[in-house]
């Protein structure tokens, strides 16, 4: 066959050559040793945890070698796009640091001299690889029904192949010149598959940075390169654009590892260098049962990343807690080294932690309130205003009049050596500080303790003084001492039956009285917070 004259029959329009392409994208100049690595999402208009989590390993694998880390938006799939859906992902990675160093926004700016930076903008590109691959005799039409257009059952059977079905040779690889030409002139709409090589008996080994060695066997699907829209499948787009581009590590999701003897021998047919891989660990979550499920947008909230910034959750946090899923090693750095910069950290994007990663919001939580507890006053009401600002307008008002009474309230019992550490997300102010922001509505009073509380702060009243902590805690010793309770601890433990209870009971009723909760942070800087007439107000409420 002359697969010359077939490929020109095929893109009789199609001039662009693949060395000029080639010639256009130069090597990139580095330093040895610095990757580039790239984040290629699909514009759906929200962004995973596990693609962020990939993003982070990719971010961190370029950046600390001296190299390049870039996004392109995988828009092929016109059908799943959401306007403004690149602006979403470029806004995330912003806001967690992992600004790329090179991007496209929609009819706007482009930065970096790869592009275009949208897979639907570099449609010529992948039409002249087809052409090249059909001149050598290495692809070939397909005319099936099913590879028409965009319908379900050819989408069906393209994600087949992503998994690594492999399907019988295609029927249309047989085609003579004839039929093709018979095809075309009828109008047909036509398919470019690879013409595989392999018989399914080989194998191939490669190493996987996250994986380790990997044998796995040789592809010999007719994978479809090329849609009968025109438009590229991600497999024929990785190799052709991760080639020109010059990625050196692709970090994507451990789903394509099947997928993985395809792309390989499309690189060998393009004569294209292989980057090294990473397939990287979809995230798990513990169900109820104790059951591990992968992360999904329909049952977890946390698949999507709005959620942490609905919450309010510490952008360091997440980044920080992530970190220790993909470096078991990060947890204890970071116990030896509280305060470090996490670049301090050697991160080891090409040592992927071997256990599946498990979500775990309790643990998340745990990192976000160290980091927050760290944070002075003014850092957690900037912080606590930008949350606001997008996610509680219904309290910005005040949360942005009120700047002094509640950047005092996060300083309760904070820049201290020994700060408080319960808040780890900022939806949680208003709940954790009620008592602040209003009286308290219920008080976690024991039934048969009423009397006594009652005695207590109708006779505290008068024993109120906030002159300085030293005089307002021996008012209150005094009083107890007045009201039969213990003021030496010893001596109520010697004798209890003697005393109503210690002073440690009376300052509870006070602080129940005050905020509602049996515990809560410092009470003497509570009540000078609120004011003596606040204070006041609260306990004649109450008796
Ligand atoms: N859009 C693909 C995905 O989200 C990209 C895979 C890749 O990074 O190569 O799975």
């Amino acid at each position: 066959m002359d697969y010359k004259r077939l490929a020109e029959m095929l893109f009789p329009d199609n001039k662009l050559t693949v060395e000029e392409i080639e010639k256009k994208y130069s090597k990139r100049d580095l330093p040895e040793g610095a990757y580039v690595t790239r984040f290629s999402p699909s514009p759906t208009g929200w962004m995973h945890l596990g693609g962020f989590f990939q993003a982070l390993i990719d971010y961190n694998i370029a950046k600390r070698s001296g190299g390049v880390f870039y996004l392109i938006i995988e828009d092929t799939d016109k059908k799943r796009e959401v306007a403004g859906a690149a602006a979403v992902i470029m806004g995330i990675l912003n806001d967690y640091g992992l600004m790329p160093d090179e991007y496209q926004l929609k009819g706007g700016v482009t930065v970096g001299e790869y592009g275009p930076y949208y897979q639907s903008e570099r449609v010529e590109i992948y039409k002249a690889y087809a052409k090249k691959l059909v001149s050598e005799g290495k692809a070939f039409p397909c005319f099936c029904r099913k590879t028409e257009g965009l319908d379900d059952v050819k989408e069906k059977r393209e994600k087949k192949f992503s998994v690594g079905i492999n399907e019988e040779k295609d029927p249309c690889r047989n085609l003579t010149m004839e039929q093709i030409e018979e095809n075309l002139k009828n109008g047909k709409q036509f398919a470019v598959r690879l013409k595989s090589n392999g018989d399914g008996t080989g194998k191939i080994s490669f190493v996987d940075g996250a994986k380790g060695s990997v044998e796995i066997q040789e592809n010999s699907s007719d994978a479809i390169l090329l849609k009968a829209d025109g438009l590229p499948t991600y497999h024929f787009a990785h190799p052709i654009d991760d080639s020109l581009m010059g990625t050196t590590v692709v970090v994507r999701g451990e789903e394509w590892l099947p997928s993985y003897p395809l792309h390989h021998e499309i690189f060998t047919a393009l004569n294209l260098p292989e980057p090294k891989y990473i397939h990287s660990p979809l995230i798990y979550k513990l169900n109820e049962s104790g059951n591990k499920n992968k992360i999904s947008k329909r049952k977890h909230p946390e698949a999507d990343m709005r959620f942490f910034e609905r919450e309010g959750y510490d952008k360091r946090a997440v980044v920080e807690y992530l970190m220790n899923l993909i470096n078991s090693n990060f947890e204890i750095w970071r116990k030896n080294n509280p305060t470090a910069d996490i670049n301090e950290f050697e991160f080891d994007g090409f040592n992927i932690t071997a256990n599946t990663p498990v979500f775990d919001i309790v643990k998340l939580n745990d990192v976000s309130k160290e980091i927050i507890s760290r944070y002075s006053a003014e850092e957690c009401y900037a912080e606590f205003v930008k949350w606001a600002r997008e996610n509680s307008l219904e309290n910005l008002d005040y949360v942005e009049k009120d700047k002094e009474y509640i950047t005092k309230v996060f300083n309760i019992d904070r820049e201290k050596p020994k700060p408080r550490k319960d808040i780890y997300k900022w939806s949680m102010v208003f709940d954790l500080f009620d008592y602040m922001f209003g009286k308290p509505k219920s008080f976690e009073i024991d039934e048969n303790e009423r009397k006594n509380f009652e005695e207590v702060l109708k006779n505290y009243k008068k024993w109120l003084n906030l002159a300085s902590k030293d005089v307002w805690f021996e008012n209150i010793k005094k009083m107890s001492a007045e009201l039969g309770y213990a003021t030496d601890n010893k001596e109520f433990k010697a004798n209890p039956e003697k005393f109503k209870g210690n002073v440690a009971k009376v300052c509870e009723f006070i602080r129940i009285a005050i905020t509602g909760h049996k515990n809560s942070p410092d009470l003497y800087e509570i009540m000078t917070l609120l004011g003596e007439k606040e204070t006041l107000e609260r306990l004649s409420d109450l008796v």
